[in-house]
């Protein structure tokens, strides 16, 4: 049967695999032979239910928006990812992993982070772990990030500034594959979405397939079928769309529409478009899209959310948007901005700016009016009040 799932070598059609300097190889190759026997532990399987149950509050609701379906003349539900422990999808990966290092028994975790949401659901593992915590983060996204920082050292975590190149998370990522290298045996390495060399795309779209395994539960239970028309996902890197897709991958009869930023204008160079602006090369250890220039230098990308803000997307959404399997539509500053606010005095819920890309897919498709569309709501919005209050002028 064909499928859209990673092969055992971590490819999905070309893009994949893991090219990794020498020195990472003992690091990632352990991580490989031993994730998937891991995951599939009785006892591994029970200690993550119960985390996401209990801790992060799982399972997030399966929401009909009754005024914004009336609005758009569809059956249009919001997955709850907002409504999580940390506010948004991202703790579903750090508690997966955290549980992994623990298997594996290491002592420390490092990770890096650029906005701050991932450093900060990080942290927030490794102090239900009592593990040590190192993030690295550029110096510049540590001025811009004050709130996220601070967060970071209230849960005990160490944020180390990368000071070098643009200061920005290209750089922290480098120091964080510094630091692996220097420290082989003890330290874990905790990749915030769906990028990196093999096993981590894989392995962070299991941990985040939880997101479909309970839309089909929960939508058998509301319109007595399992299966939506469409789901609608931001991509930054891919993770909380990859989540959204997992378990409707390899169906055709659902549609995947994965968002993501135009910033100021596709072609205005201000922008994170990856899969119409980029093309195929190596960037944190795998193969994919990504913006780049003629010598292959990573182009420094832009989006009013700083989620989005990535030069690339993950293996898996590079093969999807090359396979057509999904569609890829691109949302700017204004429309994600509109659609935030909309959804604000629609149905009294603040989303992530990131979230509100995928919102915006309404103003650009139209759907029928029995279709059942899933919108993936990946965040909560108080992050970005203040990014919310300059906009708008409110
Ligand atoms: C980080 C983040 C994203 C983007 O990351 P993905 O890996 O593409 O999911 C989207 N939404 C929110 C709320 C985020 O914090």
């Amino acid at each position: 049967m064909k499928t859209y799932h990673a092969d055992e070598k971590g490819y999905y059609g070309k893009f994949g695999g893991a090219y990794i300097p020498e020195m990472l190889y003992p690091n990632v190759e352990e991580l490989r032979q031993r994730y998937l026997t891991i995951m599939n532990e009785a006892s591994f399987k029970d200690e993550f239910d119960q985390l996401l149950r209990d801790y992060v509050g799982r399972p997030s609701p399966l929401y009909y928006a009754k005024r914004l379906s009336e609005k758009y003349n569809s059956r249009i539900y919001l997955k709850r990812e907002d409504l999580n422990h940390t506010g948004a999808h991202k703790v579903n990966n750090t508690i997966g992993q955290i549980l992994m290092a623990k298997r594996l028994g290491k002592k420390r975790i490092i990770a890096e982070t650029g906005a701050g949401q991932h450093g900060v659901a990080t942290a927030t593992v490794c102090a239900l772990a009592g593990i040590e915590c190192i993030v690295y983060m550029g110096e510049i996204d540590i001025k811009r990030q004050a709130p996220n920082v601070a967060r970071m050292k209230m849960l005990g975590a160490k944020v180390v500034p990368a000071t070098s190149g643009s200061k920005t998370l290209k750089d922290a990522t480098n120091e964080a594959i510094r630091d692996w290298i220097n420290n082989p045996i003890d330290t874990h390495y905790i990749i915030g979405s769906v990028v990196g060399p093999h096993p981590y795309p894989d392995m962070v779209a299991r941990f985040q397939s939880v997101i479909s395994e309970e839309i089909k539960w929960q939508l058998k239970e509301k319109e007595g079928k399992e299966d939506p028309d469409y789901v609608i996902a931001c991509v930054g890197g891919g993770s909380n769309a990859a989540g959204a897709f997992y378990h409707f991958l390899d169906n055709e009869k659902v549609g995947l529409i994965a968002v993501e930023a135009a910033g100021k204008g596709i072609h205005s160079g201000e922008s994170a478009a990856t899969s119409v602006l980029g093309n195929d090369g190596i960037i944190h250890g795998s193969r994919t899209l990504l913006m780049q220039t003629e010598d292959g230098q990573i182009t420094e990308p832009y989006s009013i959310s700083a989620g989005l803000d990535y030069p690339g997307v993950g293996p898996l959404h590079a093969h999807l948007y090359e396979s057509k399997r999904a569609e890829f539509i691109s949302i700017t500053d204004d429309e994600a901005m509109t659609s935030g606010l909309e959804l604000c005095q629609l149905e009294g819920i603040i989303p992530a700016i990131e979230s509100s890309h995928a919102l915006a897919a309404l103003q650009q498709k139209e759907f029928g009016a029995d279709d059942i569309v899933v919108i993936n709501l990946s965040g909560r919005g108080d992050k970005d009040l203040n990014t919310y209050i300059d906009y708008f002028k409110l």
